[in-house]
C-alpha cells in the first residue's frame, strides 16, 4: 500500500486565476493504477480559459490533459502494466455508453469535463497534479527514453493521428497545412512519417525558422502568396488535401483556392475564440467535389497509434516544446508563458524524477 495520502494540484479558479490545491488522494480501486506524474503540458484548451476567451468548462476547473508521469502502485486486478513504466493518459470515458461502445471514447456521454465534477467540487482530469489515481483503460505506455514533457504529447499526437484517419491521406499525397504552430508541426511531422509530401505556410519568423530546421517545405507568407506558391510547387494542379491548422478566416477560404481542381479535401483542425467564419459558395463544393472534415479529440485507439509514433521515434516533439520549465508551485508563470504568441507548449514540472 501506498503512504501517499494527499495530492497537490494546479487549478483554475476563474479567469486569470491559477491555484495550487490540496486533496486527500483518491482510493485506488481494484482497476485502477496510481501515476506519479513527472510533467503536463499546457494545452491551448488550458489557456484560452485562464484568459477568459472559452470558459465553458466551468470553475474550478483541475485541468491539464497532456500529463506524463511513472506508475508508483497498481490495482490487485490490473494486468500488463508494472511499477515504474512510463505512462500518459488516453481520454477518459465510461466504457459502456453507446459511443464508448462504438469506439468513439472521446465522445463518452459520461466524461464530459462541462458537467463532471468530482465529490468535492472539481471539474477536469488533475493533469497537473503531483499523484493522480487513474482507470488502468486510460493508461497507455510509452518509451522510458522520451524526456519529460515528450510523453504529454500523446494526446495531442493521437488528435492528429484520428484527422489523418478521417482524411484517408495516402502515401504520395501531397498536403498543405495552414499554420507551423504546435498543432500544424504535429501534423506535418506526423503526415510525412506517412510517406506524404507536406507544404507548410506561416508568417510568424521563429515558427519559420523552427519548420525549416525541421527540413519541411515552407511558405513564408511575408514573402509569397501562399496559394500561388502552393500551385507553383505543385506545377500547377493544387493540393490533394488542406489540413488547416489555424482558426482563421483567411485561412479556411485560402484552403479551397490551394486545393486541386477536383475532389480535394479540407479538414478544419483548430477551433478560434472570436470564432472564424468560412466563406464558401455551395456551387464551388458541388461543382469541385470538395470534401470538408472537422476534427476534435481523439479515441483510445488514437492514443495506441500515437504511442508507436513517439515511442519509435517517428514523430519527433523536440522542437515543439519551449525550453524553460516550471514547476507546480510556480504554475501561474507557466500559464502566462504559455499565452505568449509564437510560443510552442510550455511544460510544467510536478515531480523530479
Ligand atoms: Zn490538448
Ligand atoms: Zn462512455
Amino acid at each position: 500500500m501506498t503512504e501517499i495520502q494527499k495530492q497537490r494540484f494546479g487549478v483554475l479558479t476563474k479567469k486569470g486565476q491559477i491555484e495550487v490545491h490540496e486533496r486527500p488522494l483518491p482510493k485506488l480501486g481494484d482497476y485502477d493504477i496510481l501515476i506519479k506524474h513527472e510533467a503536463c503540458n499546457i494545452c491551448t484548451t488550458d489557456y484560452t480559459q485562464y484568459l477568459g476567451l472559452r470558459e465553458h468548462q466551468g470553475y474550478p476547473m483541475a485541468g491539464g490533459h497532456e500529463d506524463s508521469g511513472f506508475i508508483v502502485e497498481v490495482g490487485e486486478k490490473v494486468n500488463g502494466f508494472s511499477v515504474g513504466d512510463h505512462v500518459a493518459l488516453g481520454c477518459p470515458s465510461c466504457g459502456y455508453c453507446d459511443e464508448c461502445k462504438k469506439g468513439r471514447e472521446g465522445f463518452c456521454k459520461y466524461n464530459d469535463m462541462t458537467v463532471h465534477t468530482t465529490e468535492d467540487g472539481y471539474h477536469g482530469t488533475f493533469g497537473f497534479s503531483d499523484y493522480v489515481v487513474m482507470p488502468a483503460r486510460r493508461v497507455v505506455k510509452i518509451s522510458k527514453h522520451l524526456p519529460a514533457g515528450e510523453g504529454g504529447f500523446l494526446e495531442p499526437l493521437a488528435t492528429v493521428s484520428k484527422g489523418i484517419k478521417i482524411m484517408d491521406t495516402k502515401p504520395g499525397d501531397t498536403v498543405v497545412v495552414i499554420g507551423a504552430g504546435t498543432m500544424g508541426m504535429l501534423n506535418a511531422l506526423a503526415l510525412r512519417a506517412k510517406a506524404i509530401r507536406v507544404i507548410i505556410t506561416e508568417f510568424m519568423p521563429n515558427k519559420i525558422e523552427n519548420a525549416r530546421k525541421e527540413g519541411l517545405e515552407v511558405i513564408d507568407c511575408n514573402v509569397s502568396d501562399p496559394v500561388e506558391e502552393v500551385k507553383k510547387l505543385t506545377d500547377g494542379e493544387g493540393a490533394d488535401a488542406v489540413y488547416v491548422c489555424v482558426g482563421n478566416t483567411v485561412a479556411n477560404n485560402q484552403a479551397v483556392e490551394m486545393l486541386k481542381k477536383y475532389y480535394g479535401k479540407i479538414l478544419l483542425f483548430a477551433a478560434s475564440y472570436p470564432e472564424p467564419k468560412f466563406e464558401i459558395s455551395s456551387n464551388v463544393i458541388h461543382y469541385r467535389h470538395i470534401q470538408i472534415f472537422g476534427t476534435t479529440g481523439a479515441d483510445l485507439v488514437d492514443f495506441i497509434d500515437s504511442a508507436k509514433l513517439l515511442n519509435s521515434g517517428q514523430v519527433k516533439v523536440t522542437s515543439l516544446l519551449e525550453k524553460k520549465y516550471f514547476d507546480l508551485d510556480h504554475i501561474k508563470d507557466a500559464f502566462e508563458e504559455a499565452t505568449v504568441p509564437g510560443n510552442y507548449r510550455v511544460t510544467v514540472r510536478m515531480n523530479d524524477l
